[in-house]
């Protein structure tokens, strides 16, 4: 990932609050995704401290609050916050909600050929299997399809 990357992430994710546009920043955004990934390979009560961790470390306090074209929804830092720390609270707090319903099995690691990204499954039957790069599921698509066509007609 590069600095681009991560802009154009910020921008897709509509993420709003100050940027550094540095290596610093860079560094710790690849570090938290990292530290991410390490609760998508836990158990419960290993993701649970984890991500209380990552709570108590950046002291989050939800607050309610209203920006841009957004209603109401929950902040849990500042925005003036470093970019890594605002992201890691925003993952926290979808992941204290993934862990209070007991959903965990939604985390997911994409199914794609050779591809480790991390998947948080939201779709209502849980049926994501791909990361959301979409890279992945038009390669599988494409590679069950040419493996449809190759077999021999029965
Ligand atoms: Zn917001
Ligand atoms: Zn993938």
């Amino acid at each position: 990932m590069t600095l681009a990357d991560l802009d154009v992430f910020l921008d897709r994710e509509r993420f709003t609050g100050s940027r550094a546009h540095n290596d610093s920043e860079l560094r710790d955004v690849r570090q938290l995704r990292v530290r991410l990934r390490g609760i998508w390979e836990s158990n419960e009560d290993e993701a649970v401290q984890l991500i209380n961790s990552i709570l108590r470390t950046a002291r989050a306090l939800p607050q309610l609050v209203k920006h841009d074209d957004w209603d109401y929804h929950l902040h849990a830092t500042t925005p003036e916050a470093p970019l890594a720390e605002r992201m890691a609270v925003e993952a926290a707090m979808a992941l204290v909600d993934v862990v209070r319903t007991g959903e965990l099995q939604r985390l997911r690691v994409c199914a794609g050929n050779g591809c480790r990204a991390v998947v948080l499954d939201s779709s209502r039957n849980r049926s994501r299997l791909y990361c959301n790069t979409g890279n992945c599921a038009n390669r599988e698509h494409v590679r069950a399809y040419r493996e449809r066509r190759s077999q021999p007609e029965a």
